[in-house]
């Protein structure tokens, strides 16, 4: 397996033999379409507590979206870290 790479500052290409790809996807979280509806902070991330409640009643959060966030499977699955 192998991957192009481009230098953005050149444009100059280059090919590497890799074994395995980790895509890094960003940090921005997926929320814009939550806002005026809940609360986000500063970063588009939900503040919720311990239970995962919203400061509006009956919506709740889960996984990488809530505030603080360890942004992994485990805490994502348990709702809280
Ligand atoms: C490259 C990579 C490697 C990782 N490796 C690890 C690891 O080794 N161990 C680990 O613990 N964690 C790892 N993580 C983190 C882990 O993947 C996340 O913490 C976890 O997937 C978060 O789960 P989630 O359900 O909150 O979000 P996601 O898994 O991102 O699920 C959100 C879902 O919502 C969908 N969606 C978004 N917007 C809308 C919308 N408007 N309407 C409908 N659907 C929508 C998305 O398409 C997506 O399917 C990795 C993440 C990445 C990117």
């Amino acid at each position: 397996m192998a991957v192009e790479v481009r230098d953005l500052d050149t444009g100059a290409t280059r090919v590497l033999d890799v074994t395995g790809l980790f895509v890094l996807v960003g940090l921005t979280p997926n929320t814009e379409f939550l806002n005026g509806l809940i609360k986000l902070d500063e970063a588009g991330h939900v503040p919720v507590k311990p239970l995962m409640e919203t400061e509006t009643l009956g919506v709740y959060a889960a996984g990488d979206v809530r505030q603080h966030s360890a942004r992994q499977l485990v805490s994502a699955c348990r709702g809280w870290c």
